[in-house]
């Protein structure tokens, strides 16, 4: 593989997915900015307008680190509502609940350190899940969306925003180029770790392209599901219910 990743077991990537969170987590935001030149933002607000949030929902963003969706369901769910900021890393949370609290959104949001693999919620909970940028990092993903599919209620949708496969060929040379060559450079000189940035390259390589995801998220029990391709596929958002 490139930069010399070795395949690595599952405790491995547990302990180095730990690793880059625990090292990027303060300059996230900035790092998010710069390296999306922005454009995250309208991904992310593109999920909020798919996700059919209301008042008086129960909602978890997952692997929610540094909280920009559940920031905007906590306005949508008002003070009968709930969101839940989960996130595997302590270190992420921390960032997160800081910036909302300095924000002044409380209230109706609470933060859980939590695996997606295992979420520790009871069954037919919320009725809107997110997850994204988030799903490529856990270890077992079929496990971690059998494990959404239980703490979702009947009638709710998952939604997945994720890094997916560029759909024409000069997009994924530019896209290659940027992310082999460009983002370890900008990881090093913004954040001191290029490490990190090339993990975050390699693990957008390596996650499931879109037909693939759909097709996982059924084995789960979803239904319905699709995806939408959002900058020519460089990004999908794929929504699934369960009934
Ligand atoms: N959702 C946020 C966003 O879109 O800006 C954060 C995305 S960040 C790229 C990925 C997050 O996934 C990190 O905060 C990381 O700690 C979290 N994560 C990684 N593995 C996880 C797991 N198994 N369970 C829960 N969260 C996990």
């Amino acid at each position: 593989t490139h930069f010399g990743f070795k395949q690595v077991d599952k405790a491995e990537k547990a302990s180095m997915v730990a690793g880059v969170f625990h090292s990027v987590a303060a300059k996230y935001d900035i790092m998010n900015d710069l390296m999306s030149m922005g454009v995250h933002r309208i991904w992310k607000r593109f999920t909020i307008d798919c996700s059919g949030v209301r008042a008086g929902h129960k909602v978890l963003d997952l692997a929610g680190g540094t909280g920009d969706l559940a920031a905007k369901f906590s306005k949508l769910v008002g003070e009968n509502g709930q969101v839940v900021l989960a996130d595997i890393n302590n270190a992420m949370l921390q960032v997160g609940r800081e910036k909302l609290r300095n924000k002044g959104i409380v209230g109706n949001l609470e933060y859980v350190q939590a695996n997606a693999e295992m979420l520790p919620f009871p069954d037919n909970h919320f009725d809107v899940i997110t997850i994204a940028f988030g799903l490529r990092n856990v270890t077992d993903k079929d496990k971690a969306l059998a494990s959404m599919y239980r703490v979702l209620k009947p009638g709710g949708r998952l939604l997945v925003l994720e890094f997916s496969k560029p759909q024409n060929e000069m997009l994924t040379k530019a896209y290659d180029l940027y992310s082999f060559h460009l983002l370890p450079k900008m990881g090093q000189l913004v954040a001191n770790d290029s490490e990190s940035y090339q993990y975050l390259a390699e693990s957008i390589r390596m996650h499931p392209d879109q037909e693939t995801l759909k097709g996982m998220m059924e084995t789960a029990g979803f239904e319905q599901t699709s995806f939408h391709n959002l900058t020519g596929g460089i990004v999908a958002l794929h929504r699934g219910f369960k009934f």
